[in-house]
């Protein structure tokens, strides 16, 4: 059993450490001490979380909140508290400073069991039993831990230990080596789980985890498109192959139920609440009681044309929904099946796929097929990316028709081919923040000039610099910036960042911008890509296009693999 009062020391480790490999370490270490029943909590605690954020479980306090449980816990005034916030900074300091009980040497569990119960608690007065319930488990924790639940409870741990670290923690603890990760890594794209796999991994070794399989209610990691510059070099790749539009739309993976309906975003956000109509639809026209389809909402007109990505965004949106709905009616075009009647689909080629998702589409209004033909000639898939392209659509993916699903992982079973920008790289690419410096001159009075950032290694789950960007944000953004990375600051280089830079300002990789460039260049001033005595790859003349990608987490940002592609590509396209 681990007691909260140790995983707290091992959170202070871990929030000292600027090295991947010492947090690596210590999370093998502590992964070690766990038993099943507690694994779980460990993960998500770690990841400063209750559960993972699809399961929808969030504590629900606000600062002020959280404020007065201090104040009840510590038996002083709700100002005395403030004012110590004001000198701290952070209200896990603060926790700290002002509680000085004794600590009972609870367990993990049982911290984390009164936190669930204390963020499930609703109905009326909930408010005020929540403050109660949580100043009643500050007054029986000691100082050092009462710092992390309190930072728990705001979602500020914000330790930085990603995904693939925790895996491959897991595997060493348990397993003695990494030889379990791809197993590990196989299991948490079909379940999004990592307390899951971790449960399995404990109680049942390799073999338990081999048994986890795309189910419902669990969000399937998407599947995601490599890219290639031309039709014959798609052709060329994966020869004969079905070539569906690419919608520009919001992704959506629906799992039926029977009557139950949910809905998870590219990131695996619950999106049930926001598309009525389309849980209506799939309940209506499915022809499976317990499915999980895959495809893209987009706005229709009433005359069936598809619009542009703006008008469908207007439906992202918590109020208003019923309304919104009758003036921006959805249409969604499934173009996957990922699980039906027990049987996880994944593994299936294609083909299989989509003749079963054609067979159980009923003809609807609202739920369509994704459009497709099928080549293995270049100049037809030519034309039908122009047709695309005229329709005012993104482009073309390209399929291999014996691929499987391949759940979180970019392979080329997917190509997209997108409309080209004139003289620029074939593709834009999503860097994520991972710092920011105050600029000169006119910037200089939004706080913000420049943002360091970087783009995501997966082999070595590290963030790798590629470019400073200061064009393409408004004077509004650079306010909503400056505000954002204010919350996310850290006083050291993050331990999962690689960088030769020293931005004015470190702050934890969460933020994912869209960026385009007119090349990729060589650099020895970014790590992306950069190896002892090979230069790394920078974008030149960077800037932004939109704003934050709500849709990506940091790890979903362009990875150096795809980078570096992009750098082999600029030779091979011709300028119009
Ligand atoms: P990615 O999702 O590959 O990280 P991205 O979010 O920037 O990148 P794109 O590169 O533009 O998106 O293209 C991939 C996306 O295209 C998919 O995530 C999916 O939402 C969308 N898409 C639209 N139509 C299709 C289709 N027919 N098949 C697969 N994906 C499609």
């Amino acid at each position: 059993m681990i007691t909260f009062l140790d995983l707290s020391r091992y959170f202070e480790r871990l929030e000292q450490t600027a090295k991947r490999l010492e947090m690596f370490t210590i999370l093998a270490e502590l992964f070690k001490q766990a038993d099943p029943a507690e694994i779980a909590p460990l993960i998500y605690l770690t990841q400063g979380e209750l559960l993972p954020s699809f399961r929808g479980l969030q504590i629900g306090m606000s600062e002020k909140l959280l404020i007065r449980a201090i104040a009840l816990g510590a038996e002083r005034e709700p100002a005395d508290v403030t004012a110590t916030f004001k000198q701290t900074g952070d209200l896990g300091k603060t926790a700290e400073a002002l509680l000085d009980g004794k600590g009972r040497h609870l367990s993990v569990k049982a911290v984390y069991d009164e936190l669930v119960r204390t963020a499930g608690i609703s109905g009326e007065g909930s408010v005020e039993d929540k403050v109660a319930a949580l100043a009643e488990l500050l007054r029986r924790v000691s100082p050092a831990e009462a710092r992390y639940i309190a930072r728990v409870v705001m979602g500020k741990l914000r330790l930085g230990a990603g995904d693939a670290t925790i895996l491959e923690a897991l595997s060493v603890a348990i397993l003695g080596d990494r030889s379990g990760k791809a197993a590990l890594e196989r299991a948490y794209n079909l379940c999004s789980d990592l307390g899951v796999v971790g449960e399995q991994l404990l109680a049942g070794g390799l073999k338990g985890v081999e048994a986890i399989h795309a189910r419902l209610g669990y969000p399937i990691r998407p599947a995601l498109c490599e890219r290639l510059p031309t039709t014959e070099e798609i052709i060329g790749k994966i020869g004969r192959c079905s070539v569906e539009l690419k919608y520009d739309g919001l992704r959506l993976q629906i799992h039926r139920d029977g009557d139950t309906v949910e809905m998870f975003s590219r990131n695996l956000e619950r999106m049930t609440a926001m598309f009525p109509e389309i849980a209506e639809a799939v309940t209506r026209s499915l022809g499976a009681e317990r499915a999980i389809l895959e495809g893209e909402a987009l706005a229709v007109s009433e005359t069936g044309e598809l619009l542009p990505f703006q008008v469908t965004m207007q439906r992202k949106r918590k109020h208003g929904i019923a309304a919104m709905a009758k003036d921006v009616p959805l249409c969604f075009f499934a173009f996957d099946l990922l699980y039906l009647g027990g049987e996880d689909y994944t593994p299936k080629p294609y083909t299989e796929r989509r003749a079963k998702l054609r067979a159980l589409l009923k003809s609807d209004p609202v739920i369509e097929l994704s459009r497709a033909i099928e080549t293995d000639d270049p100049a037809e898939l030519q034309r039908f990316f122009d047709e695309a392209v005229a329709n005012g659509q993104e482009g073309i993916v390209a399929k291999r028709l014996d691929g499987p699903y391949t759940a979180g992982a970019r392979n080329f079973n997917w190509i997209k081919l997108k409309r080209s920008y004139r003289g620029e790289l074939t593709d834009t690419v999503d860097v994520v923040i991972v710092g920011y410096s105050a600029g000169r001159g006119q910037r200089a009075k939004f706080g913000v000039g420049t943002v360091l950032a970087a783009v995501y290694d997966d082999r070595s789950d590290l963030f790798k610099t590629v470019t400073k960007i200061g064009s393409g944000f408004s004077e509004e953004e650079l306010r909503e910036l400056k505000a954002k990375l204010d919350e996310i600051t850290l006083d050291h280089k993050p331990a999962r960042v690689d960088s030769l830079m020293e931005p004015d300002v470190w702050v934890e990789p969460r933020y994912v911008l869209t960026v385009m460039a007119d090349e990729i260049t060589r650099s020895q001033m970014h790590t992306c890509g950069k190896e002892e005595g090979i230069p790394g790859y920078a974008m030149r003349f960077p800037r932004t296009v939109g704003f934050i990608r709500a849709d990506k987490r940091a790890e979903d940002a362009t990875t150096v693999a795809e980078v570096i592609e992009l750098f082999d590509q600029q030779k091979r396209v011709k300028v119009e």
